[in-house]
């Protein structure tokens, strides 16, 4: 052996050589197939996860998904809550608002009931009414203003008293009878030239319309006013003395005669604000005889509150009779 790599040393040599490389190439191969074998494997591992990352996402979305829903659920319960507690506080309204018609109801109840037991004082005065008003109405009735007036009595339940003349749309008569209010006598003919001449003229005039009241109401009222009032200078003009002599008269003839202690200034064109101060002012705990003229359409509009207020004043409303006292001017003629 040794003696043929000595004369063989070149061969030898290139044997080596081819060995070498070989071998080297042996172990590149292999090399390279075990790196191969790896990227498979980290292929294979990349490819698994990507698979489970896959499946995460699904799980995520579906968990999403769940709580998406969840969530809708959850608004759809709050707005039936929302809806259920409307309901909650309409019906605690409509419950309320039943007890306070009971309670009214019964309250009512009670009234009427009481208004039942208790005699007269009219319901629409207060109980502590100390002063007494007797609102009089002069130089109607009209057809169109003392219908308004008739109105507003009945609706405050106040009962008034109505100097009536024969010129007037006595059809109201009855209506004023009916409804409680006095019929009082004011004059056939509201004209101071002719009524005043002399007594007998002024007797023949109040007869007259004292007929008038009678053929219609039946009433022969007994309660009257002068024209003018008792305290009128005007009749001066067309017979001296003659209201002197008329107030010493009348009560021999059956009449009592009432002058006012307040007007409302109507006759004298006092504004609807006017007629209500000028009533109010002289309402001061005394009783009052209040001048008004049914035939005045500001008086209509005024007539509410003065009721109100003169209420408010602890004044009750009654009707002159041929009883009541007071009420005379002093006579300057
Ligand atoms: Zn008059």
């Amino acid at each position: 052996m040794k003696e043929w790599i000595k004369n063989n040393k070149h061969v030898f040599i290139l044997y080596i050589v081819v060995f070498i490389l070989v071998a080297a190439l042996v172990a590149s191969v292999i090399v390279i197939n075990n790196k191969s074998c790896e990227n498979e494997k980290n292929v294979t591992k990349i490819s698994n996860l990507t698979s489970q990352n896959i499946k995460k996402d699904e799980e995520t979305k579906k968990v999403q998904s769940d709580l998406d829903a969840a969530k809708k659920e959850n608004e759809n319960l709050k707005k039936q809550n929302e809806e259920l507690k409307k309901q909650n506080i309409e019906l605690t309204a409509k419950k309320k608002a039943a007890a306070e018609a009971a309670k009214r109801a019964k309250q009512k109840a009670t009234t009427v009931s009481t208004k039942k037991n208790v005699s007269p004082p009219p319901a629409t005065n207060p109980p502590a009414a100390t002063h007494t008003c007797y609102l009089t109405f002069d130089d109607g009735p009209s057809s169109s203003t003392t219908p308004q007036i008739l109105n507003t009595l009945k609706a405050k339940g106040v009962k008034a008293t109505f100097f009536v003349v024969g010129t007037g749309n006595l059809s109201l008569l009855n209506r004023m009878k009916n409804e409680g209010h006095a019929i009082g006598l004011h004059a056939n003919v509201h004209d101071y030239g002719r009524i005043y001449q002399n007594v007998n003229t002024y007797l023949a005039d109040l007869q007259a319309v004292s007929d008038k009241v009678y053929n219609i109401t039946g009433i022969r009222s007994q309660i009257i006013r002068f024209p003018g009032g008792s305290s009128n200078t005007v009749s001066r003009k067309y017979c001296k003395g003659i209201m002197t002599q008329l107030s010493k008269l009348m009560p021999s003839k059956g009449y009592s005669y009432f002058d006012w202690n307040v007007s409302s200034g109507d006759a004298e064109g006092a504004s609807v604000q006017g007629e209500i101060n000028n009533v109010l002012r002289y309402a001061n705990g005394n009783d009052i005889c209040v001048l008004m003229h049914d035939i005045k359409p500001r008086t209509v509009s005024a007539l509410p509150t003065i009721i109100d207020k003169l209420r408010a004043k602890g004044y009750k409303f009654e009707v002159l009779t041929p009883t009541t006292r007071g009420f005379h001017h002093g006579i300057n003629n």
